[in-house]
């Protein structure tokens, strides 16, 4: 049922009229609250996007694979379940790539654009925020990875300024029962900390290999306005590699204070691996911040001894992108955990993605309506795509935060003790739908 705006009397404000903001401004003025929806396109441009459109998608026009054991296909099916406005209109404008949904962008955003304006009780407020309101009424901050950079000082206060970050230089991630765990050893450097760190030795050779490799692979190519950022921010792998043959052995790699236990030596060099999450299902490739393709990364870091089997939740990149520490910002619901009445959505919350950002403009937009009217909402089910999302950046490791995309990694196996990957896939995918449906049934949405 949809309430008329005009009968509640307080307002929500949406900062940022993106893929998220958008989705947050519907979500809200279904439930008949009155929405304030801010986006600073045309007066201040981003460095990406062409238009003054909302929701413009700027670079690639494809939101995924379709098929259900696929990420993004359910993230997609639990998406259209809980109504989501930018998947219905991406439907309308869809071009022919197989089973994938690729749209036409930019049609796509002005029919949006247009659908948002006249929809009863949204008023699109065309300027830079600079400031957050002080108003009691919630506030979804939804500025994504090009917010602004007066508005970023804002948020560098609301964050104390170390739990806000303007890169995202990402190490892959690789899933722990896919590691070869008998050719690593756990320890510390100089045995300080309690064997923490899972080591890969090389000899001589091994690592010889390994950069070569690092050196002749193919990278993708950077954004004009990102080129410098990188190397201010840190240098990917491969560019340290080609800095000369022993740079990696004297960098992220560096043996010392490593004794392999059963060679009783140290090796000539060492990978890494930290783990990632408290349930100890993912572990990160520390300094392997890098711009190799995705397909390459594959294939080189499965030549480390023990990884030859590894399973990437995620793989390593390196952009521009500005994103609170959510572990230490946002709770389950979104909200800050010191102002109740303040709300993180979309890529600048910690998530990776266009369909990701959707999702969590929705949720957000559902829980602060949803609190403003007084009406209690549970957490989502986190044997769903969109609920272990939103609980994954809110409950990862903050000490080495990185936004992230939906996995199905994230969704925890429980009772599914399968060795057959796609029926896992499937089996999860179908759990997820059923519980979803309950929560949507419970919570009345
Ligand atoms: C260059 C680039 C390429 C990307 N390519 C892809 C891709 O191919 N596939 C993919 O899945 N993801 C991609 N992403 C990641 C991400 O999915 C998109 O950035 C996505 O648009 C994020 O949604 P969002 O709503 O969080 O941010 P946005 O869609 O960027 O929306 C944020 C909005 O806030 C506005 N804004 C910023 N500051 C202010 C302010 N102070 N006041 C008012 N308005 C403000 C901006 O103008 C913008 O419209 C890319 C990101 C970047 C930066």
């Amino acid at each position: 049922m949809h309430i008329h705006p005009k009968k509640v009397k307080s307002k929500i404000t949406v900062i940022g009229g993106g893929l998220a903001g958008v989705e947050a401004a519907y979500q809200v003025a279904k439930l008949g609250i009155a929405v304030d929806l801010y986006e600073m396109r045309p007066q201040v441009m981003t460095e990406a996007h062409s238009s003054d459109f909302l929701a413009e998608m700027v670079c690639s026009n494809s939101l995924g694979s379709g098929e259900l054991t696929s990420a993004s296909g359910l993230l997609k099916r639990e998406l259209k379940m809980l109504d989501s406005f930018f998947l219905l209109h991406a439907e309308k404008f869809k071009v022919p790539a197989g089973r994938s949904l690729s749209v036409d962008r930019l049609r796509l955003a002005a029919d949006i654009t247009t659908e948002l304006a006249a929809w009863p009780g949204i008023t699109i407020q065309r300027r830079e925020v600079k400031e957050i309101p002080a108003a009691e009424s919630p506030v979804i901050i939804a500025t994504g990875p090009l917010t602004s950079s007066d508005f970023a000082q804002t948020l560098a206060r609301l964050t104390m300024r170390k739990n806000l970050f303007f890169f995202d230089a990402t190490c892959p991630l690789i899933r722990a029962e896919s590691i070869d765990l008998s050719k690593l050893f756990a320890a510390s450097r100089y045995e300080k900390g309690d064997a923490d760190f899972l080591n890969i030795p090389m000899d001589d050779e091994q690592y010889e290999s390994f950069v070569q490799n690092l050196v002749q692979a193919e990278v993708v190519a950077a954004h004009d306005f990102e080129k410098n950022d990188f190397y201010d921010a840190c240098l990917p792998l491969e560019e340290i590699a080609r800095r000369g043959k022993q740079s990696l052995a004297f960098g992220p790699l560096k043996p010392v204070g490593l004794i392999d236990p059963r060679s009783g030596r140290r090796p000539h060099a060492v990978v890494q691996l930290r783990q990632d999450d408290l349930k100890k299902n993912f572990y990160q490739l520390v300094g392997f911040q890098t711009r190799l393709r995705y397909g390459d990364q594959k294939r080189i870091f499965r030549t480390l001894p023990g990884l030859e089997n590894a399973e990437f939740e995620r793989f390593g990149r390196m952009h521009r992108n500005t994103y609170i520490n959510a572990p230490l910002i946002i709770n389950n619901f979104s909200q800050h955990k010191k102002n109740s009445h303040i709300y993180f959505a979309g890529q600048l919350s910690g998530v990776e993605g266009y369909v990701e950002s959707v999702s969590s403009g929705l949720l957000c937009g559902l829980f602060a309506a949803r609190a403003l009217l007084g009406r209690p909402l549970s957490a989502l089910p986190e044997t769903t795509a969109t609920g272990s999302l939103l609980a994954y950046i809110a409950n990862a490791n903050w000490k080495d935060f990185r936004p992230s995309k939906f996995t199905f990694g994230l969704i925890d196996d429980g009772a599914l003790d399968l060795h057959d990957k796609k029926r896992k896939k499937q089996l999860k995918a179908e759990r997820a739908l059923e519980e979803l449906q309950v929560w949507i049934k419970k919570a009345a949405i």
